[in-house]
Parts: structure tokens; sequence; C-alpha cells
């Protein structure tokens, strides 16, 4: 179908990412997901990958159903925390056979059930059955580089990593690994300004490979509070004091799409060369920051 930096060139860019579900339920809710947010014609759709290959065949199935059944571009992601380089050369062999063009790198995070990653640029531990491969996502990226000629996406984390050594290291891995990359994707956040000022210090060591941002509309409280503390991403305190002050759902939603919208404005009036909206796998809040910013429906 079409390569993601080709989409870029004549951007800007809407995106959605999903997760594979887990149950039978879920999976007819991300159809029904997938049914409503197709009908803004994204430029391509994303399809999470469970860490240590949880998700291997679902990640593969449903990259599939968004290409055959919706017709929109999909790309899957694919992390190489616990996999043997074997395991990930037949996953991109599988990937090759079919027909995918883009790809997202990553290097994972364990289930926490399982022994903690150590601090970044450590080593991480080995697969079952073999050794483990990789321990960056810009080592994968260079792997599959070496396999196909996909267009690869990295991971993008403005407000830092939050197992980063240091600040300074955390930039000069991402600058490093970005300039391998043919785009990147960033974390979600709330403020357009670290977008800015990451985008500035990639721009001052030289790097144009195109970031993306990543908005998430904020509508539950718990949850955004979650990822945050997990992401080291800022939820700012304006935006949960309003969520806590709504009357109930229908307001909190419309707050996080109001929200979410602005921010995306901002961000592309920054020079944002798309915007990736993180779903949940729900259909309505994404469709209506799409439609605010413009994407109308078919
Ligand atoms: P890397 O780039 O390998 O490293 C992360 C950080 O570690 C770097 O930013 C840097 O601070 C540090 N670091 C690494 N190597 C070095 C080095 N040599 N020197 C100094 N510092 C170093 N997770 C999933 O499990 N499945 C998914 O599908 C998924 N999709 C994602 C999609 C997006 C758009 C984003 C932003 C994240 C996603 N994640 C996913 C989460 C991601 O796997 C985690 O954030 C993980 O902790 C880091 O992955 P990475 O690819 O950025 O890793």
């Amino acid at each position: 179908m079409a390569r993601i930096t080709q989409l870029l060139d004549a951007g800007p860019t809407l995106s959605f990412e999903f997760s594979a579900p887990r149950d039978a339920e879920g999976a007819e809710r991300l159809r029904r997901t997938l049914a409503r947010l197709s009908k803004h014609r994204p430029h391509f759709m994303s399809v999470t990958y469970g860490a240590g290959g949880t998700t291997r065949g679902p990640t593969r199935d449903w990259v599939q159903t968004i290409r055959d059944h919706f017709q929109v571009e999909a790309m899957p992601h694919l992390t190489c925390v616990a996999h043997t380089r074997d395991e990930i050369a037949a996953i991109i062999a599988d990937y090759r056979t079919d027909g995918v063009d883009n790809i997202l790198a990553l290097r994972g995070d364990l289930p926490q059930s399982t022994s903690p990653l150590p601090p970044s640029g450590g080593e991480l531990p080995q697969a079952e059955g073999g050794l483990h491969a990789f321990d960056t996502a810009a080592e994968l990226a260079d792997f599959i580089r070496e396999r196909a000629d996909w267009d690869i996406g990295v991971a993008a984390h403005p407000e830092g990593h939050p197992m980063a050594a240091s600040v300074e290291a955390d930039l000069t891995h991402q600058a490093a690994k970005l300039r391998r990359a043919d785009f990147a994707i960033t974390q979600f956040g709330f403020r357009a300004e670290y977008y800015e000022q990451f985008v500035n210090q990639l721009d001052a060591r030289g790097v144009e490979t195109p970031v993306i941002p990543g908005i998430m509309p904020p509508i539950n409280v718990a949850g955004i509070e979650r990822m945050s503390a997990l992401n080291a991403t800022d939820f700012p305190t304006e935006i949960r004091d309003r969520l806590e002050a709504a009357s109930g759902a229908a307001e909190r939603r419309e707050i996080g799409v109001e929200v979410a919208a602005n921010l995306g404005r901002e961000l592309l009036e920054l020079g944002a060369p798309g915007l990736h909206i993180y779903t949940m796998n729900f259909a309505r809040a994404a469709s209506e920051v799409a439609s605010a910013l413009g994407w109308p429906t078919d």
C-alpha cells in the first residue's frame, strides 16, 4: 500500500493506534472502532505488540484486517525485548510475506511480573531458548533494515525516557536512534512546549527525521495518572482539576476532546508532520478529536 515517509511528504498525517484485544468482546469492540475511525480516512493505523511476543499472532492478524478489510495502511509495532535473533528474523519474514511496508521498531518493557529492566543501556534478561539478541530499539532497527526495504519508525520520548541515566545521555541516544530511522512517533504528552523543545534539540544535533507527536484525549483521571507515572509524562494539574470537577462521563469526554484537539492544533502550528492518536481501542473521543481538527468523515 503506502510508505509512511511518502504519506508524511504529502502530510500532515492522521494516524490512530490500537492494541490487539484479549477476548472476543474486545475484538468486537475493536472492529466497531476501526469501522468508525476508518471513515476519517486516516493515513495509517498502528497495532501494538506485547513485549516478549505475547501478541505476536494477534498483532499480525489485526494489521492484515486493517489493510484488507478497512483499506487503511497498517503498521505493526515490534519489540525486541526477550526475543532471540531467529525469532525476530521469522517475524520480519512473515511481515514480508504479508506485504508490510512500515514497522515501528521498539525495545519494549517486560511485564512487571518478570524481572525488572536494568537501567537503560544495561543488559536485558535472556530470552527463553536462546540469547537475548538486542538491547535497544536502534539495534533492532538496524537488523530490520538489513533484511527488508521498509520504512522504519521508532519511539521518541520528548519528556525523556523514565529509565534514562541522564537527560544528556537520553538525548544523545534518542538522536542516534532517530538518525537511523525514517520517522518517529512520540510518547503521549499534554504540553506542546515539550515537543517543540525536543525537536529543537534534535535539530541542533542535525537530526532531520520527522517526529510525529502522539496525543491521547485525557478522559479517565486514574488511567492517565497511571500511564503518565510509568512514562514520566507531565499530567498538568489544570487538566486533572477540570476532569475531577466534571459532572459525569459525558462532560469528561468533552473536556478530553477539547484538550486533545487544542494540543493537536498547537502541535500542527509548530510544524508537526502529523498527529498520532492513542485510542485505547475506543472510537468516540478519537473521532471527535479528528473531526475538531478538520479531518472529516466520509
Ligand atoms: P530504546 O530506544 O532502546 O531505549 C529507551 C531509552 O533507554 C532511551 O531513550 C535512553 O534513555 C535509554 N537508552 C537505551 N540505550 C541507551 C544507550 N546505549 N545509551 C544511553 N541511553 C540508552 N511497548 C510495547 O511493549 N509494545 C508496543 O507496541 C509499544 N509501542 C510504543 C509506541 C510508541 C509510539 C511509544 C513512544 C512507545 C511504545 N512502547 C511500546 C513503549 C516502549 O517499548 C517503552 O517506552 C520502552 O521502555 C522503550 O522503548 P524504546 O523503543 O524507546 O527503547
